[in-house]
Formats: C-alpha cells, sequence, structure tokens
C-alpha cells in the first residue's frame, strides 16, 4: 500500500457536507475565513533554493483577525546572496508600500501596487552592496479566500480548484518561451541569443553542436548555436530578476501581478523552484498529490520530480491548502455534480472588483479574477497618485518610501516627461535604466 493509499484508509468523512457549504456560501458569500495548512519538501543540487513560511503576518499588530500568510520560493542564480537578501527585506519592504490604517479591502487593492514597490526597492538595495548574484521571487499573499502572487523568473505557481481545474498564477519570465519579454529586452538594448563560439565572450564557448544538413543529397554539416535563448551581456536565460547587477538594466524586477477569489470549497497552491517545472506538467504535479495533506503533498511532488528527470537542479515545494472551516483536509470533489462544478476563470477588471465581487457568482470552483498585470513599464504598475505624508507634509516616493519635499524628483536629461507618482532622483534614475535610457 502506498502513502497515498494509506492516507485514504485513515482519513475520516469531511464534517460538513460539501452541499451544505455551497448553500452557506451561496446564502451568505464568503464569510468564514479559511483554514491555511502547508507543507515544504526540496532536495539540494547546488544549495541555491531559499524559501519563506509565514504563516502567522498581521495587518494590524496583534489583532488575529487582520491575519493573513506569505509563501514565497526564491531560485538563485550565481550565488545566493540575492536570494537570501530577498527573503530577508522583500516582505518588510513591500509592507510598507501600503499605506498605513486601510482596512482589508483597501489593503488587498493597494497590495498588487505594494508588491511592484517592495520588488523594485529590494532590488535597487541589493544593487548597492555590489554582488552579483541573482534570485527568481515567487511571492504569494493569502488573505481569507484572496490569493495574490507577485512573480519574477521561472519558479511557478499554480492553483488546483476543488474542480479539478489547474491553473497557472505566474508567468514564465524565460526568454525561450516568452517572445514579449525577448522584444522588451532588445528594445531597452539587451541582445537576445544562443551560446556560440563566434561571440569573443568567454561564457558563450563551450556548448556547440554539429548538425549533418537535412537537405537532400547534402553531405555538408550545420554549425548550430544549442542551449536556451540567453540575454547579452551576462547570459541569462530569465529576463526578470532581482539581483543580476552585472547583466544589465534590462533584466527588471517588476513581477507578474495576479489576484483571485476562491470560492468557499477552497483549493490547493503548488509554488515551486523550475527544479519541479522541468519535470513536471503543471497537471501532473497537481494529479500526483490530490487528496493528500499538504505537508504528504510536497514530498510526493518532489519525489515524483525526481522519479520522471532525475535530480538534475534544485528542487523545492511549498504545497499551500485554503480549506474551508471544518474540514481536516481539503474536500473531494462529488462526481456527480461535475456540472455545477465547472470550474471558470472570470476574467474582472481591477477598478473596485473587490469591493463589488458578486457573491451571486461564487460556486464550488469558480475562481474569480480580481487583477492582473505584468507590464515592465513602472508607469503602468504605480498609478498617478502623489503620496502625501501627512505627519511630515513631505511627498513619498512611491518605490522606496523615501520622504521627500520635491514633487518632480529630479529627471535625468534622457528621460521622457514622467506620467506616474513621485519618484525620488535614485528610483527616477533606476526606472530610466530600467527602460534603456540611461546605464547605472
Ligand atoms: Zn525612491
Amino acid at each position: 500500500m502506498n502513502e497515498k493509499e494509506t492516507f485514504r484508509m485513515k482519513t475520516k468523512p469531511p464534517l460538513v457536507p460539501l452541499g451544505t457549504l455551497i448553500r452557506r456560501e451561496l446564502r451568505h458569500g464568503n464569510v468564514e475565513k479559511p483554514t491555511v495548512n502547508h507543507g515544504q519538501a526540496a532536495l539540494a543540487k547546488k544549495g541555491e533554493d531559499y524559501f519563506l513560511i509565514k504563516p502567522d503576518c498581521q495587518r494590524i499588530p496583534g489583532n488575529p483577525s487582520t491575519s493573513f500568510s506569505v509563501f514565497a520560493i526564491f531560485d538563485g542564480h550565481n550565488g545566493i546572496s540575492a536570494a537570501i537578501f530577498a527573503k530577508e527585506n522583500l516582505l518588510n519592504n513591500i509592507l510598507s508600500a501600503i499605506p498605513q490604517g486601510c482596512g482589508r479591502e483597501e489593503w488587498l487593492q493597494a497590495l498588487p501596487r505594494a508588491l511592484v514597490a517592495g520588488f523594485v526597492k529590494t532590488d535597487i538595495e541589493f544593487q548597492q552592496k555590489g554582488e552579483t548574484s541573482g534570485t527568481t521571487v515567487t511571492f504569494v499573499v493569502i488573505d481569507g479566500w484572496t490569493i495574490t502572487v507577485a512573480s519574477v523568473g521561472d519558479s511557478r505557481c499554480i492553483l488546483d480548484t476543488q474542480a479539478g481545474v489547474v491553473s497557472l498564477l505566474t508567468v514564465d519570465h524565460r526568454l525561450e518561451e516568452n517572445v514579449e519579454e525577448r522584444e522588451r529586452v532588445t528594445a531597452s538594448g539587451g541582445e537576445v541569443g544562443r551560446l556560440n563560439i563566434f561571440g569573443g565572450d568567454g561564457v558563450k564557448k563551450s556548448i556547440f553542436k554539429f548538425y549533418v544538413c537535412r537537405k537532400e543529397g547534402c553531405k555538408s554539416y550545420v554549425l548550430a548555436a544549442v542551449g536556451p535563448l540567453r540575454c547579452w551581456p551576462g547570459g541569462l536565460c530569465l529576463s526578470r530578476s532581482i539581483g543580476d547587477t552585472d547583466v544589465g538594466e534590462f533584466i527588471v524586477p517588476i513581477p507578474h501581478v495576479k489576484q483571485v477569489k476562491l470560492s468557499n470549497s477552497g483549493g490547493r497552491l503548488i509554488i515551486a523552484s523550475d527544479g519541479i517545472w522541468d519535470a513536471l506538467s503543471s497537471d501532473v504535479a497537481a494529479q500526483s498529490c490530490r487528496g493528500l495533506p499538504a505537508e504528504l503533498a510536497a514530498k510526493l511532488v518532489v519525489k515524483e520530480a525526481l522519479r520522471s528527470r532525475g535530480l538534475k537542479d534544485d528542487t523545492t515545494c511549498l504545497v499551500v491548502d485554503i480549506i474551508p472551516l471544518g474540514y481536516p483536509v481539503l474536500p473531494p470533489t462529488p462526481r456527480k455534480k461535475q456540472n455545477l462544478l465547472t470550474s471558470l476563470i472570470l476574467g474582472k477588471k481591477f477598478q473596485n472588483s473587490i469591493n463589488k465581487a458578486p457573491n451571486k457568482l461564487s460556486a464550488v470552483g469558480v475562481v474569480e479574477e480580481l487583477f492582473e498585470e505584468g507590464s515592465a513599464m513602472l508607469a503602468e504598475r504605480l498609478g498617478k497618485d502623489l503620496a502625501l505624508n501627512s505627519n511630515s507634509g513631505m511627498f513619498r516616493c512611491a518605490v522606496c518610501q523615501a520622504d521627500h519635499d520635491d514633487v518632480s524628483g529630479t529627471p535625468s536629461s534622457h528621460s521622457q516627461p514622467w506620467e506616474g507618482p513621485m519618484l525620488c532622483s535614485k528610483c527616477r534614475r533606476k526606472k530610466d535604466a530600467m527602460e534603456g535610457k540611461r546605464s547605472t
């Protein structure tokens, strides 16, 4: 009997029938906060994966009813210092960008913008250390039934809903797979290409292959560059990260952000580094651990990845279950009611959507999309509001949160007119550099 079967034998039936939950939800909306359970498993090859688990954060310190949870994965490259720095500083940098004293709905609406500011601030601070490593970040905030995910790089977060539908909450920032990012990097002054021996760069020498020409009758050899697309200078195959000071400012720390609201049948998140996703598809990862508690599920996903591909890379997996109150684990999906349980991702614009979330649309398995934005332009991510610090009477930089009395900032000579909120001169220089308008 394997682990899965043993667990199922031991599992007691849920305390509240799922049908009761659905009726309760239709009647009252998502009133009761779910239980959040998590599990973690990892196998190290290079020792560059780090993770953060903070199940007990509070919006208002000392008030347990304002609790939220944070889960994150940092997959470092070219050293571990960027991954460690992000693990230690990112959460505080994000929280400091959320206006003080706002209520829950306002806080959730401010979160996507604060995530952008926090990622950029952390990158600027790390650059000042003069170290060259970099890291992916996938950062997940869970508040009640609302999940907000911000990511740079290729550590994915997937959502497995109770309707058995698996969706990706992140975007892969891999040059090989992301044509928009290739165009952005090129437009900002980077070069995108595969490794080859003609580059003259020491790094480019080694990976190279000859192929027999495929044209009929032709016996000649064709020289081909191999490996994934990378950006030059630097040779990084990611287009976004925190750190990578030596690569070029076109590798930006601006995260893709997605915010969704689950129905009160709950769901499961699997957050993992590319050691998992290079071995398993989202569907296979989700299916391999369905019905098991989070701790066991994380172990099984890592085991499954290892079985399929061997240990080729650091492999880290967090499983987070958002479970209706009264259930020990995620309730099983009743098969006979499939038509009722059809999962929908309801595309919805950001503005006021949290306040106006229509309860009548809630049903088991339905995921409501509240916000999604992936632009690498700060002007499109920070909004236009000037933040006035009521204590000092000064304006606050939308990225680093430092107070200034100079509302316009100090524009560099090459920059375009800036339509966004106040940025201090340091953060404005960073913005221009990321857009290829100047080098730092
Ligand atoms: Zn600033």
